[in-house]
């Protein structure tokens, strides 16, 4: 009897990441890939700077589904959920017929979370976070002039430049006291908020919204701190939340990610997770690069030759060109201090412990240029 396909359930990065570096290893055992999406191929980070790039949502997308499966010599079902996973007959539910796997990768994303907003307007907040949320969004912001986004993080900022770039107002609001409150220290954070506000943007810092009521064709916000935004269009940017209900109904183990070792092995010998949708050996890295590293280390492993996943340190660009930045955030729970150096036009703060080793920076301005030497001095993120 013929074995089973290897199934990957997801066709973004991880996904495509995936199976291309399957296929350098194994040109011939069979793969499908289930996706609720078109199935076609394209870059995520750009949707946060189209307008930067002059793209539209059609020129953002790479490769259709059929290129992407002549390519690589998959078996690709588009628009197609999987419903459930039977990991004791290993096999998944597609649309009520069920498909065997020999091995099962979940490269399945991750949902925007919502906030809980009241007013008739609420259910109109748009997110964007796939390529179908993008053209929504672009028809939505058609012909506007005022957008509102929620949340001043890495996505929310770089959706505000892109928009004040292309000529709307823009809004920004979050709880926090400053942007990118994750991943900058104060005083690098209220660099890149003067630069961004220099271009155009205006920050609601420290306070939040609850209601968003319909006005006319737009909406009318009222934030805690008291003032009201009107907005055409707003964005919702607070975060992403690991899509493991499918995992957890099947019985694989999940925390806020689903959870998977060193060799991307979920709790069930047959199953592997990667990308968004992961969390690895504690960690969930919503990014490009450890997407790459996860890819790398799943193929060998799914073509036979098991291998463990290897975190260097892994530095991301901030895509505000008002601000070029490059973060690399010292690792959870790390100890030790900021050390901030403003300079012309540029601003270096550099995370260092108590023995002077440096375990993380943030370099804005004229300093990112320093990112690679610096990034040699950092300790793998997981070694
Ligand atoms: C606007 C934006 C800008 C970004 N910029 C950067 C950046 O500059 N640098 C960086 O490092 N990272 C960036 N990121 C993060 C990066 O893009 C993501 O980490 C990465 O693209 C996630 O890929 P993924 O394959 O894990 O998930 P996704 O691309 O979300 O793919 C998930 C796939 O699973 C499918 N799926 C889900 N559930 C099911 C189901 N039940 N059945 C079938 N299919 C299913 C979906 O249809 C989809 O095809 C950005 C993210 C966003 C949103």
């Amino acid at each position: 009897m013929n074995r089973p396909p290897v199934v990957i359930i997801g066709s973004g990065l991880a996904g495509y990441t995936v199976a291309r570096e399957f296929r350098k290893l194994d040109g011939e055992a069979p793969l499908v890939m289930l996706s609720s999406d078109h199935g076609g191929f394209y870059s995520k980070p750009m949707l946060s700077n189209a307008f930067a790039q002059k793209k539209d949502a059609d020129a953002l997308l790479g490769k259709s589904s059929v290129q992407m499966a002549e390519e690589l010599k998959l078996d690709i079902r588009a628009h197609v959920k999987v419903t459930a996973i039977d990991v004791t007959l290993k096999q998944v539910v597609v649309n009520g017929e069920t498909v065997p796997y020999s091995k099962l990768v979940l490269a399945m994303g991750a949902d925007p979370i919502r906030l809980p907003l009241q007013g008739d307007g609420a259910d109109a907040v748009l997110s964007v976070n796939d390529h179908a949320d993008y053209r929504r969004f672009r028809e939505a912001i058609e012909g506007k002039k005022n957008i509102a986004i929620l949340g001043a993080g890495l996505i929310g900022c770089e959706f505000a430049n892109d928009l004040v770039g292309a000529g709307y107002n823009v809004h920004v609001i979050d709880l926090a006291p400053q942007p990118l409150g994750r991943l900058l220290p104060p005083a690098s954070a209220a660099f890149i908020q003067r630069k961004l506000e220099a271009a155009g943007v205006v920050f609601h810092l420290g306070t939040t919204t609850q209601q968003v009521e319909r006005a006319g064709e737009g909406f009318s916000m009222m934030l805690a701190n008291g003032e009201t935004i009107a907005a055409d269009v707003v964005l919702s940017a607070v975060g992403l939340r690991p899509r493991n209900t499918l995992a957890e109904a099947a019985g694989i183990k999940v925390n806020r990610g689903i959870v998977v070792n060193v060799s991307l092995q979920t709790s069930d010998e047959n199953v592997y997770a990667l990308g968004d949708c992961a969390e690895v050996e504690g960690r969930v890295l919503p990014f490009v690069m450890p997407i790459m590293q996860a890819a790398r280390a799943l193929a060998p492993t799914l073509a036979g030759n098991a291998t463990q996943v290897r975190y260097p340190a892994m530095p991301v660009v901030v895509k505000t060109p008002a601000c070029p930045a490059v973060v690399s955030p010292p690792d959870m729970g790390a100890q030790g201090e900021w050390q901030v150096e403003e300079l012309e036009d540029g601003i270096r703060a550099l995370f260092h412990s108590a023995e002077g080793k440096l375990l993380g920076f943030a370099l804005l301005g004229t300093v990112t240029a320093e990112k690679n030497a610096l990034a040699a001095q950092l300790p793998p993120v997981m070694e």
